[in-house]
């Protein structure tokens, strides 16, 4: 089921989506060569807490996660797309790094994710990269009234498909509020025209994901929970908690 969301709030889940974004400025700023992950995560952590907020990430325990999830932030480095649990790692120069983080506040949650490269790039990461941010701003631009969930889902695909890069099969974006997932499910990839029809007061996590190998398919690391490109070639991940409104989308995960 779908909740529709008041103006109300909207307005509070853009206080939580706030939220979310200065803690990812805050890790994206500690990332420097030598820095390890769990540094990154405790300055996304001292954030959230310096906030009144809490993280829905820490302690979360999906279906398929073998252990409750142990931190604030998903770091995945290179060829991790996402669910990478931050640990003694320390970075190294070009590590292509995507951050995935969640706040909640007063009982409202926020979700966003960006990826960048520490010290110097490698042109094909950066191209990567840029392509994971276009297609989320294609995928917000679709997200209006009179559009449905398959118009952004088939707007982020085509911004991928056309660079030749894969969309991890089965993972997505999907509706959002006072947890972190609801319905609706938002796919990387689909059939404009179809699926359910774009509302006033929808909140979705709109979040691609790219390989650089072109490839769909990827496993499980031993932890469970850290998904890897089959093919070890890297990947890239961006996404915005998105409130569709008579206005237009509204980002409720910036700055
Ligand atoms: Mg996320
Ligand atoms: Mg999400």
């Amino acid at each position: 089921m779908v909740e529709l969301k008041t103006e109300q709030s909207i307005e509070a889940m853009r206080e939580a989506g706030r939220v979310v974004a200065q803690a990812l400025t805050a890790a994206r700023k500690a990332a420097a060569v030598g820095v390890s992950l769990l540094e990154l995560d405790a300055a996304a952590h001292a954030v959230i807490r310096e906030a009144g907020a809490t993280s829905p990430f820490l302690g979360y325990k999906p279906h398929f996660a073998p252990t409750p999830f142990p931190a604030v932030l998903c770091a995945s480095v290179n060829d991790a797309i996402v669910h990478g649990i931050p640990d003694s790692y320390r970075l190294r120069d070009g590590d292509l790094v995507s951050l995935d983080c969640g706040a909640t506040l007063d009982g409202w949650v926020g979700d966003s994710a960006i990826s960048f490269i520490v010290g110097r790039p490698r042109p094909e990461d950066a191209r990567l990269i840029e392509t994971a941010e276009r297609a989320l701003a294609a995928g917000i631009a679709a997200a209006v009234v009179g559009n449905r969930i398959g118009d952004i889902a088939h707007a982020i695909g085509t911004v991928c498909r056309q660079e030749k890069y894969g969309v991890p099969e089965d993972f997505g974006g999907h509706g959002i509020g006072r947890q972190m997932h609801e319905d609706p499910g938002v796919p990387n990839e689909g059939r404009p025209g179809r699926g359910m029809p774009l509302r006033p007061g929808m909140v979705l996590a709109i979040e691609p994901m790219v390989t650089a190998g072109g490839r769909d398919d990827y496993h499980a690391a031993p932890d469970g929970w850290t998904l890897r490109t089959n093919d070890g070639s890297r990947a890239a991940h961006a996404e915005h908690t998105v409130a569709i409104t008579k206005d237009g989308p509204r980002i409720l995960t910036a700055l």
